[in-house]
């Protein structure tokens, strides 16, 4: 029969995604009209997006790229798919100097969201697929659209994953699991709860993906984060991760990129998957075919700009951003465990991850602190049923919103 089917997959994906419907309630609240008063002091911990314009080397690179741009001896088109030289030289010598990575491991793209989803298309049908609950909804998303799951059930749990448990007692930072997994999705520092591995968790992990034969796909968009010197800030600081690690990283957090569209996937031309017939083939090889056939790179102002970051001038300018959100996230943690809440986060990372008082789910206190403080926080269960009876607070604002926000925390629960 002549018709156009679609992929069925995404009839398993849950409706209510969780973004959309916590804009949903702020709507139904805001609108309400005996709330107009109250409502339209609304403060916005929600979404994990910058707040704070862009450094000004940034934006002074980008200006003389357009400039650039704008003149017949210097305009460029396409550049190359995988990025330019200059912004790939630069990443390899300011965040993986002594690593071993070289600078065409590194492929440019427009964005860590895609390439977390888009990696899924070089590897086959069948791979057992962990990731860690709670979890970064993209990588669950991306597998179920994939077609690497069963069916979800009404917490957004799907057959056929493997499940890794964050929680108190193991400070959200997952253990390896006593069965065999092919494809690892790891997050550190960590969105949603603030965690980091230390060394010797993230050498488990890897000697685990070794004696596994699978593959780390590690999200390090938050390293810059990182306050404590023990902690990794690449999964190549571990002895072996070259031979079974990607890496995914972003400008959008540390040079707040997030409305410019910058990142990049690191992956070492020693990584390798096994093809139908045995033989091993190169994770790069297959990558760098896929980039070059589906994207045509990033554009060259914002490359421009991405470079920049690594200048004297834009690395000060992005180590006073941090500066900027830790204080912040200082300010929240504290004035949530003041409130009696046990608090996990916020020291290596810009999100603080928050147990609810005795008695709530992370949706009932959810609405509490929208309706009552005219907070919106991130329940955590919308982060998979290992968030339930959590919540997040984004570190993403302005110094004197979190100051407010902090004052409300302690008028609603001091
Ligand atoms: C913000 C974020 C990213 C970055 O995504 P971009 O598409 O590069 O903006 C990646 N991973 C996680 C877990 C994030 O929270």
């Amino acid at each position: 029969m002549d018709m156009a089917s679609i992929n069925s997959n995404f009839l398993k994906l849950k409706a209510g995604y969780l973004f959309p419907e916590i804009a949903r309630r702020v709507k139904v609240y805001s609108d309400t009209e005996a709330n107009y008063g109250p409502a339209a002091r609304i403060i916005r911990c929600g979404i994990g997006d910058v707040t704070e314009p862009l450094p000004r080397a940034v934006v002074q690179a980008m200006r003389e790229g357009v400039d650039e741009m704008a003149e017949h001896k210097t305009f460029k088109g396409y550049g190359p798919e995988q990025g330019y030289d200059f912004l790939r030289q630069a990443i390899v010598d300011h965040q993986f100097l002594g690593l071993g990575i070289s600078a065409d491991e590194v492929f440019i793209s427009d964005g860590s969201k895609c390439d977390t989803g888009n990696i899924l298309d070089i590897f086959g049908k069948g791979n057992t697929i962990a990731i860690t609950d709670p979890v970064y909804p993209v990588y669950v998303d991306t597998n179920v659209m994939a077609g690497n799951t069963g069916d979800g059930d009404a917490n957004g749990t799907y057959s056929g994953l493997v499940y890794l448990p964050g929680n108190a007692a193991n400070h959200f930072v997952a253990e390896v699991p006593a069965t065999s997994a092919d494809l690892i999705y790891l997050c550190f520092p960590n969105n949603p709860t603030g965690a980091v591995a230390t060394r010797p968790q993230l050498e488990a992990w890897v000697r685990y993906a070794k004696k596994n034969d699978a593959i780390i796909l590690f999200d390090a968009a938050y390293e810059a984060f990182i306050q404590d010197a023990s902690i990794p800030h690449s999964i190549f600081e571990i002895e072996g991760a070259r031979d079974c690690a990607i890496e995914f990283r972003s400008f959008s957090k540390n040079g707040g990129f997030t409305g410019v569209r910058c990142a990049y996937v690191i992956i070492p031309k020693t990584v390798s998957g096994t093809a139908p017939d045995g033989s091993r083939v190169p994770l790069h090889q297959l990558w760098g075919r896929r980039h070059c056939t589906k994207f045509n790179g990033a554009s060259y102002p914002v490359q421009k700009g991405a470079a920049a970051v690594f200048s004297e001038e834009g690395k000060h300018q992005v180590s006073a951003l941090i500066d900027h959100y830790m204080g912040n996230a200082k300010l929240l943690r504290e004035a949530a465990m003041a409130a009696g809440l046990s608090v996990f986060g916020g020291e290596n990372a810009p999100y603080v991850w928050v147990g609810c008082p005795a008695g709530l789910s992370s949706w009932d206190m959810f609405d509490k602190m929208l309706e009552e403080a005219q907070v919106v926080i991130t329940p955590g269960s919308g982060f998979g049923s290992g968030g339930e009876g959590y919540f997040r607070i984004s570190a993403f604002n302005s110094r004197e919103n979190v100051e407010e926000v902090c004052h409300r925390l302690k008028v609603l629960l001091g």
